[in-house]
């Protein structure tokens, strides 16, 4: 028995040592990523629904491995935030998405606020404000062009530093929008604490949405809430018309996902955005 379980833990041992290796090389191999230039931004248009009038976009991350091929941020960004390679990878984000906008603006493509997803760290992070700053200088971009996407749980962490952080991006122009809202354990009380520009409701929301369950009765509830505080309520992950339309009816006409467009590489996002619409 002694010597089975020494075997056992042999085996535990073994399988332990194998995820934590590959984890340290995927850590390498994203270290090396980031400086090699192997990361890419793909960019979803948020759509006006009534039209199909595109009037943002979200920059979405991906790795462009040379073997493993393109690889979803799923696969790597809790890795990143766990080693702290997430702070390069968002300097690294921020800076691409400005100089995509700059290059829009350059081919005479009409200016949109663009979005991007912030991790929780930046928000402690007492150079954001400045660092942003330097970017809009940079790029010659107006912080009303940028989106700052953040999620709900990571708010709730420190809710007074959230709320004194946010309150000076407000003050300088930049958009703030809650993100995946809803999935988190916040009272709905915070959310008129927090100096948000835009809400999002998350995709697990929207996807019944159109068969008279709880959650469209949640989306609706949303919806409502958010206008009622003067927010930009965007519906992610909306891939039927039966999802659109009940969106749209309960009055929310921002919407995003698959209907309109998948997220897509720079080129093609700026043939829609020539175009100016999804669909
Ligand atoms: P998120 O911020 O909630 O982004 C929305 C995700 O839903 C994206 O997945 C998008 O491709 C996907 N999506 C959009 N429309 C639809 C739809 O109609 N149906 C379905 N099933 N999915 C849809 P993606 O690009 O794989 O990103 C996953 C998550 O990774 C993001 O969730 C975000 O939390 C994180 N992420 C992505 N890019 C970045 C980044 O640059 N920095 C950080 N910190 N996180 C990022
Ligand atoms: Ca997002
Ligand atoms: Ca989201
Ligand atoms: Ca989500």
């Amino acid at each position: 028995a002694k010597a089975a379980g020494g075997a056992r833990h042999q085996f535990f041992d073994e399988a332990l040592n194998a995820r934590s290796r590959e984890r340290a090389l995927l850590e390498t191999e994203l270290r090396h990523a980031i400086e090699a230039g192997q990361l890419c931004l793909h960019y979803q248009p948020k759509v006006d629904a009534r039209n199909g009038r595109i009037v943002g976009a979200e920059a979405l991350v991906r790795w462009q491995h040379p073997e493993r091929g393109l690889i979803p941020p799923g696969r790597f960004i809790a890795l990143a935030e766990e080693s702290g390679l997430i702070v390069p990878l968002t300097d690294w984000v921020l800076h691409a998405a400005c100089a995509s906008q700059r290059r829009w603006a350059e081919a005479g493509l009409r200016p949109l606020p663009l979005s991007v997803n912030l991790p929780a760290v930046s928000l402690v992070d007492s150079r954001l404000a400045d660092q942003l700053d330097e970017l809009m200088m940079v790029h010659g971009l107006e912080p009303s062009c940028l989106v700052l996407e953040l999620t709900e749980t990571m708010l709730m962490r420190d809710v007074n530093t959230a709320v004194e952080v946010l309150e000076r991006l407000r003050a300088r122009g930049y958009g703030l929008s809650l993100d995946d809202f809803g999935t988190g354990y916040s009272s709905l009380s915070y959310l008129n604490r927090l100096p948000m520009t835009e809400v999002k409701i998350d995709r697990a929301f929207v996807t019944d949405v159109a068969r008279g369950g709880r959650d469209g009765a949640l989306a609706a509830a949303i919806i409502t809430l958010g206008s009622e505080l003067g927010l930009q309520v965007v519906a992610e992950g909306v891939e039927t018309e039966e999802q659109s339309a009940f969106l749209l009816g309960r009055g929310c006409v921002l919407q995003q996902g698959y209907l309109f467009s998948r997220p897509v590489p720079a080129a093609a996002f700026e043939r829609l955005l020539a175009r100016g619409t999804a669909r």
